[in-house]
């Protein structure tokens, strides 16, 4: 354990980042991957079609919050379609020739995936408009009056794209999407299978009981219920007791962790205390407490809020958030009477 371990920023590298533990859980299939069934069965429909006509499928936007699947779901197109995969992602694309170079590399019908598109620079989204939709590349070369423009015919391609943000996307770009897709919170029954196939990948004895556990309390999100799946199994191995391990003992370790009944874990906790303590329950501004609790906006708006105004703990309001009375009861404190004004 390093030495800056602290069950927050643990579960916070649960939403960001990936180990290696992680790559070894995802799904390779469709027919594997668990959840998102709206979105699963139309994908299927089309790579079916696309691969009947022999054309590249249309270009794919998933929107929805971290964690949920969106790498995962875009691996698993290009593999249904038998065809390349080529990653990167918006803000790593910083001149308009990392991403000509990117784009002419690419066979006919690859699956090239951008994560992060809402980080694209406007420079850039522009000269994906036109790849986007006639296969072309427009480049200008050289500078001042010796400039000249050449035309670049591309293989036909789809590109899958990823956005926490959907709001954030210019229209044109947006619309160049044939097929938006959101991804919602996993239901606790879909992250227990999640959590009870990757227990099985990773030879863990883990029972139902000991699955829902972990499952309730992993955020509705696949990769923090594969984190605390990995360190739930952490903490059995350090564990005497014997024979598959059960809910009592997942709920210990995810105390340890600090996770609480709801899957909350300490910034979130330290968010709505926040709002309940100095703003007697709202309404303040995302950037207030951004700085109160020195993280980004982004990161609130991306990666805190979702889930919290998903089961009502929290309110967005014009004026700005508002703890809901969910929100009050979690942190054990009576909601303030309404106002009869
Ligand atoms: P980000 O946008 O933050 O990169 P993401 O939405 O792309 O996140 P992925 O990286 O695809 O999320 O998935 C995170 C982890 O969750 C992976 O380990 C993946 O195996 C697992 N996972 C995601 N969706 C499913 C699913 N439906 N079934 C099983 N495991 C899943």
């Amino acid at each position: 354990m390093s030495p800056e371990f602290t069950p927050e920023r643990e579960i916070d590298a649960a939403r960001h980042g990936e180990d290696a533990g992680e790559a070894a859980l995802r799904p390779q299939t469709l027919a594997d991957f668990t959840g998102q069934k709206a979105s699963r069965e139309n994908l299927s429909i089309f790579i079916a079609a696309a691969r009947k006509r022999g054309d590249a499928l249309d270009h794919v936007l998933l929107h929805g919050p971290p964690g949920l699947g969106k790498t995962t779901l875009a691996q698993i197109v290009a593999r249904e379609l038998g065809v390349g995969f080529r990653a990167t992602s918006g803000p790593v694309i910083q001149r308009a020739g990392d991403l000509a170079a990117i784009l002419t590399n690419l066979q006919p019908r690859d699956v090239l995936f951008i994560d992060e598109i809402h980080r694209l620079q406007p420079a850039i989204e522009e000269i994906l408009y036109p790849a986007m939709e006639d296969f072309q590349l427009d480049l200008i070369i050289g500078e001042g009056p010796a400039a000249r423009s050449v035309r670049i015919d591309l293989a036909p391609f789809t590109l899958v794209a990823a956005t926490t943000r959907a709001g954030l996307l210019a229209t044109p770009l947006r619309d160049r999407f044939g097929i938006p897709l959101r991804l919602v919170f996993y239901t606790p029954e879909e992250l227990c299978s999640i959590v009870a196939r990757g227990a099985d990948k990773l030879g863990f004895d883990l029972s139902p009981g000991g699955a829902m556990e972990i499952a309730r309390r992993a955020r509705g999100t696949p990769r923090i219920a594969g984190r605390l799946l990995r360190r739930v199994r952490d903490f059995a191995s350090m564990s005497a007791q014997e024979g598959p391990v059960g809910a009592e003992l997942a709920d210990a370790a995810l105390n340890r962790l600090e996770v609480d009944a709801l899957g909350l874990d300490g910034m979130d906790r330290r968010y709505l205390r926040r709002i309940a303590e100095y703003h007697h329950g709202g309404p303040v501004g995302v950037e207030t407490l951004a700085a109160a609790l020195a993280e980004s906006r982004d990161t609130l708006e991306d990666v805190i809020e979702p889930y919290l105004i998903q089961e009502g703990l929290v309110l967005r309001t014009s004026r700005g958030r508002v703890l809901g009375e969910r929100g009050w009861r979690h942190l054990g404190l009576e909601p303030p009477p309404r106002d009869q004004g």
